[in-house]
């Protein structure tokens, strides 16, 4: 048994009890009075109707008339004279009559109560009426019927009242089990759900039955069951990822050095390119661990951004100098199209330049011959920046890919020309919590573009 059944029942059946109750009571009450009333005026009516009618109280067969009368009526009659001497009965003696009420009969006035019959001693209630002939009280005429025919149907009333009462007692406890039930066993299910969640069972789900509270709370727990697993699974393919990138150079690194160590070269020249090549993949290394620490430190939010309003110009120039030399090594044109009359925008402005020096990389890094050209324009709202080449491109099913980190469209090539897999996916970031926007487009063999928006500094 759960608690919630105990105490949602326990508070339903306290409620119940505290209207049925009462209820029952008024309602017994009720029904109680009314029989009384209903007989005690019944019996009114004859003894008034039977005093005014009687016309002798000696003759016998009168008498005798009024015996059969109230046996046929299913009633007792009890006649005494003026004198308080009884003149007839039906075998009961009423034994509490005082002296009070044969004096409020003598006054013309009748009076009803109970009675107690002083041989068989049981209760009847009775009312008489004053026997008054030519204006002279000559007697009271009683008519009497049994408590106890009373008690009867008001005792089978009560009977039935209770045994509806018990009825819906029973009724409101199953009804009470059932809702409480249904409520308590969605929660038990989640309360197993998280315990498992916990324990890093995460293809758990519970079941929504309801659409209330408890469903948006189910619904709550297997959303995060759902965002922990994919979280899980994000983390263990990033490890992956880190380890797999780390292994490359580590293992050029090693190799390299054992040669050198080994003296396994021929000429001072080949001592000297594997010297580079250490070289190289060391600066890789450094890389890759600072665009990883950069990268969790964005992704957790807990990157300090120096915003200020800023000319996004005089930050794009500063990059564009420092991929000139690559740019002419390559022997790529550097074409621009640029307002020099743009607003100023909210950024912080070595993110930005970290922004230009990626994508403006990424450019030259994947162009082998033609040019790379920079626009730069702003509209009601915007600043706008295109930074686009005649490169290799990106095959389209690559696109929507390509801002994820370690995505590479080809591992080899971009290992080659030094990428680390993590350029872009820092840019996104970046873009994003300086509330800009960044889209791409791309042709194969044809080049590919980066458009960025960024909202004007107010
Ligand atoms: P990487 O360090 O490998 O360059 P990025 O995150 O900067 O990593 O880019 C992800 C991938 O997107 C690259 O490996 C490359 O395949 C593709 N890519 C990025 N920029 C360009 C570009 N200008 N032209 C063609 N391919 C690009």
């Amino acid at each position: 048994m759960n608690k919630i059944v105990l105490k949602l029942g326990g508070t339903i059946m306290t409620l119940f009890l505290v209207v049925l109750l009462p209820l029952g009571y008024v309602a017994n009450q009720i029904f109680t009075n009314f029989y009384y009333s209903q007989v005690q005026e019944e019996i009114g009516e004859l003894s008034q109707k039977y005093a005014r009618t009687i016309t002798s109280l000696e003759d016998e067969t009168i008498i005798d008339m009024f015996k059969n009368l109230a046996e046929l009526t299913n009633k007792e009659i009890y006649i005494i004279d003026a004198n308080g001497k009884v003149v007839a009965d039906t075998g009961i003696r009423i034994a509490n009559l005082t002296d009070e009420d044969i004096s409020q009969l003598e006054e013309g006035q009748s009076i009803r109560k109970k009675f107690e019959d002083s041989k068989a001693g049981r209760t009847y209630l009775g009312s008489g009426h004053p026997i008054i002939k030519s204006n002279t009280f000559k007697g009271s005429f009683f008519v009497l019927a049994s408590i106890n025919d009373v008690q009867e149907p008001v005792q089978k009333i009560r009977d039935l009242l209770i045994l509806s009462a018990v009825g819906a007692l029973f009724l409101a406890l199953g009804f009470t089990y059932v809702i409480s039930k249904k409520l308590s066993d969605p929660l038990l299910e989640m309360e197993i759900a998280t315990r498992e969640i916990a324990k890093g069972n995460l293809d758990i789900q519970v079941n929504i039955s309801s659409r209330d509270e408890v469903g948006s709370l189910g619904k709550a727990i297997n959303n995060l069951a759902l965002e922990t697993n994919r979280y899980r699974s994000n983390r263990r393919e990033l490890f992956a990822n880190i380890s797999h990138e780390l292994r490359t150079p580590i293992s050029y690194l090693k190799g390299y050095a054992e040669v050198l160590k080994k003296g396994l070269y021929q000429t001072e020249e080949e001592r000297k390119q594997y010297l580079t090549i250490i070289e190289d993949e060391t600066e890789r290394m450094v890389r890759l661990i600072n665009d990883l620490f950069d990268l969790s430190k964005m992704e957790e939010g807990k990157i300090d951004l120096q915003m200020d309003a800023i000319n996004l110009i005089d930050v794009l120039d500063t990059a564009l100098l420092k991929v000139r030399i690559e740019l002419d090594q390559k022997g790529l044109m550097l074409t621009s199209n640029i307002d020099r009359s743009v607003p100023f925008i909210d950024a912080d402005g070595i993110r930005l330049e970290q922004i230009f020096i990626n994508l403006l990389g990424n450019a030259v890094r994947y162009t082998e011959k033609g040019s790379i050209n920079v626009i730069v324009w702003n509209s009601e709202n915007k600043v706008h920046v295109i930074v686009e080449d005649t490169g290799i491109g990106i095959p389209k099913e690559e696109l929507p890919l390509i801002f994820e980190r370690f995505h590479r469209v080809e591992k080899s090539r971009s290992r080659e020309l030094g990428g680390t897999g993590l350029g872009l996916a820092i840019v996104k970031n970046l873009v994003e919590i300086q509330h800009g926007t960044i889209s791409v487009s791309s042709h194969v063999g044809q080049g590919t573009r980066f458009q960025l928006s960024f909202p004007i500094a107010e």
